[in-house]
């Protein structure tokens, strides 16, 4: 009897402690509440699949010879970026069209020359010193005598989506809707080879990781993996309830609110083999505190093959996904009060 009055006691303070969680979780929840409707719809308009097919095409096309860090392919490839960035009238944080920050090769492992990761910038209007990160790596697997690993998905995908993103905010600005909160566009080198361009950044910051509100992260977001065969309107959120419930819950009112995307979190399990929450650079903000999300779409037969190549990328799903990223960064940046942390976490 005795072992069982101890359980029900147990259940007890179990039960209550769950009633004030769950009360808490609910005013977390009903806290976000988007009220830039208008300005959200008409400005995730100018996010468009044919430009998002476009860039995946470009930045997945043998010109990059398939982006090795390091080599001329992938020195090609940031180039472009910069150039885009150029193009768009998006300064860089290093001020004189310096967009690079240069990873040096003692970082890499043995036989890799330095790289660079790529920086582009828009300024908050009222809290500058309040930083998003958008990120997404640039790098891939190079190529052989016989193929290119053109890494459409592996990160032509992300970096396609972060390109439209950045698009939208720099329109949104000139127009006179420009972020409240400053919006970094980071493009990592070196995630192939162990996350080394995100460990590099978050070791040497442009701007202090504690006023570094969160980071939205894209790996791989162009496909539809056999889980979803059935209903490709879907993402792979990992991360995004681990530091901070009010990021969580601002993710899903965005998405609920306006893009309605099935939201699979089976890989955010703490227990998931595949452990994909410590396989990507946002896991190098997060290990710093960092609130992250990362924006998945699976693995696939083409992973890591010369076959993951731009017409297998399911655009219409790509611009949805996107879209969801912009809106959900839209609130980060022009919320009233910084994304909390947990205080537990
Ligand atoms: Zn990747």
């Amino acid at each position: 009897m005795k072992v069982l009055a101890i359980a029900s006691a147990l259940t007890l303070v179990g039960s209550c402690a769950t009633l004030s969680h769950k009360e808490k979780l609910q005013n977390i929840k009903d806290s976000v509440v988007f009220n830039d409707t208008e300005l959200i719809a008409k400005y995730s308009k100018t996010i468009t699949s044919e430009e998002i097919n476009e860039h995946v095409y470009r930045f997945s096309s043998d010109e990059f010879l398939g982006r090795k860090a390091g080599e001329i392919g992938h020195n090609k490839a940031v180039n472009y970026l910069k150039d885009y960035y150029i193009a768009q009238q998006i300064p860089s944080p290093l001020g004189n069209d310096n967009y690079f920050q240069q990873v040096p090769s003692e970082v890499f492992p043995d036989g890799y020359k330095s790289s660079q990761n790529v920086l582009a910038f828009i300024e908050g209007s009222e809290y500058p010193d309040e930083i998003l990160v958008i990120s997404g790596h640039s790098d891939h697997e190079g190529h052989t005598e016989e193929v290119i690993f053109n890494g459409a998905d592996d990160n032509g995908s992300g970096t396609a989506a972060m390109l439209e993103i950045a698009q939208a905010f720099q329109i949104a600005k000139t127009n006179g809707h420009g972020p409240k909160r400053s919006i970094l566009f980071l493009h990592f080198t070196g995630e192939e080879v162990g996350l080394i361009g995100s460990r590099y950044y978050t070791n040497h910051p442009i701007f202090s990781l504690k006023n570094t509100v969160a980071n939205l992260n894209t790996d791989m977001i162009g496909r539809v993996d056999d889980a979803h065969e059935d209903n490709p309107n879907y993402i792979y959120l990992i991360g995004s309830d681990r530091l901070s419930t009010e990021l969580h819950f601002i993710s899903e009112t965005a998405n609920d609110e306006f893009v309605n995307l099935e939201l699979d979190y089976r890989y955010n399990s703490v227990n998931d083999p595949n452990q994909f929450y410590s396989r990507s650079d946002h896991y190098n903000f997060a290990q710093k505190g960092v609130p992250v999300i990362f924006y998945f779409s699976g693995t696939h037969d083409d992973y890591n093959q010369p076959t993951d190549t731009a017409e297998k990328i399911n655009y219409p799903v790509l611009t949805k996904r996107t879209k969801l990223i912009f809106i959900t960064a839209w609130y980060l940046a022009n919320n009233d009060t910084r994304v909390a942390v947990d205080l537990d976490s």
